[in-house]
């Protein structure tokens, strides 16, 4: 889908909200620990180059992303700081990996060993460890140790990295995190600390398990000012939300009592009712659950009224307001705020998908 520039819809992005998330965050860890923005996923749907130049500004050593061609996207946007792919590249790819300076996980001993045989100019590569998230990395003790072998015997490997991903650091409850903190032990026990860089933390174990046993933190929803928890576990400081989701009224009309709204007749008019016409909809990311949800217009609520269609949605004001009146969905409005956390709520997800699935439709504009 092109950006549709022509259409009042959009996503506002504040670098400085970004920024402030970032050093905050650096001055709560110190300075002998790094920081790596993590940028997958078009920066959960933030835009990937501009918050990685931000991150970097406020003093990002390094990037994170989720497959190589997110990586290289960063590369030709001239970002030269390390960029580290946090999961599976086939092996055909790690020559194109080594051309653009890309870091690759290994998260798998068949992997390392196809690696030790075709690399033929110096790489780097960070090892991943499944220490309870069950998704990828080595879970195995002989593994491991077969893995450390390969990896610091061939001289091309630069095994510059160790880390281990949380499943659960984001709860009051801590005992999951213990759990998997004695296993990361034990895996950096095999491979010893004189690795360069040992990481565990994304966002939630950075903010409330103190960046434990590592010199690198993954950070990630909480840059983009979004708590990781939703709302269980309060923040250590206060994050910005950068996302701003706005438009603009495309139509008004008065409607009579009893007349119906949208695909499948769900909403009908109590009263005589001022409905506005909104040129966004389901095909943008804001999808069908939202009905009801309420945007913000002149720093008021007003309901999202009837099915949510592909390209528009329709609300209830409370009086006559004109064409390009603009509306907020997510962010300030006035006094008002509507939360990524308020919208992931009432569709019953986490704020990570509410602002990842926003789609390529929407045109992202910068706050410097
Ligand atoms: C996505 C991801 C992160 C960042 O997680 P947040 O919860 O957004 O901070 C860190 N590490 C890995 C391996 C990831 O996949």
């Amino acid at each position: 889908m092109v950006p549709s520039f022509c259409r009042p819809s959009r996503v506002v992005v504040d670098l400085e909200a970004i920024r402030h998330n970032v050093s905050e965050e650096k001055k709560r860890i110190g300075i002998e620990k790094e920081l790596f923005a993590v940028v997958k996923a078009n920066g959960y749907g933030h835009g990937a180059v501009q918050v990685a130049k931000a991150a970097i500004e406020a003093g990002a050593t390094g990037l994170a992303v989720s497959n190589l061609d997110e990586a290289l996207e960063l590369r030709r946007a001239n970002i030269v700081e390390p960029i580290l792919v946090l999961s599976y590249v086939s092996i055909e790819f790690v020559p194109l990996a080594i051309a653009n300076d890309i870091t690759l996980t290994a998260t798998n001993l068949d992997w390392i060993k196809d690696l030790n045989n075709i690399v033929n100019q110096p790489i780097k590569i960070h090892l991943k460890i499944d220490s309870g998230m069950g998704r990828v990395g080595l879970n195995d003790i002989d593994e491991m140790k077969e893995a450390n072998q390969i990896l610091k015997s061939n001289s091309l490997i630069n095994f510059e990295g160790l880390f281990t991903h949380f499943a659960k650091a984001d709860s009051l409850d801590t005992s999951y995190v213990v759990l998997q903190q004695e296993r990361f032990t034990k895996a950096i026990d095999i491979f010893g600390r004189d690795i360069k860089y040992i990481h565990a933390s994304n966002s939630a174990l950075a903010l409330w398990h103190d960046a434990w046993e590592s010199n690198l933190v993954r950070f990630g929803v909480a840059m983009y000012g979004m708590n990781p928890s939703g709302t269980e576990v309060k923040e250590p400081f206060i994050l910005k939300q950068a996302l701003t989701l706005e438009t603009e009224i495309t139509h008004v009309k008065q409607l009579e009592q009893g007349e119906k709204v949208g695909y499948g007749i769900t909403y009908e008019t109590s009263e005589k009712e001022w409905i506005a016409t909104l040129p966004i909809g389901y095909a943008d990311g804001l999808v069908r659950k939202y009905q009801g949800f309420e945007v913000l217009v002149n720093g008021k609520k007003m309901p999202i009224v009837g099915r949510i269609c592909m390209d528009q949605c329709m609300i209830k004001l409370d009086e006559k307001l004109p064409v390009g009146t603009k509306v907020t969905i997510f962010g300030y409005d006035g006094e008002q705020f509507n939360s990524i956390q308020s919208g992931a709520e009432y569709v019953e997800t986490i704020n990570y998908e509410v602002t990842c699935i926003l789609t390529d439709r929407l045109p992202r504009v910068y706050l410097r």
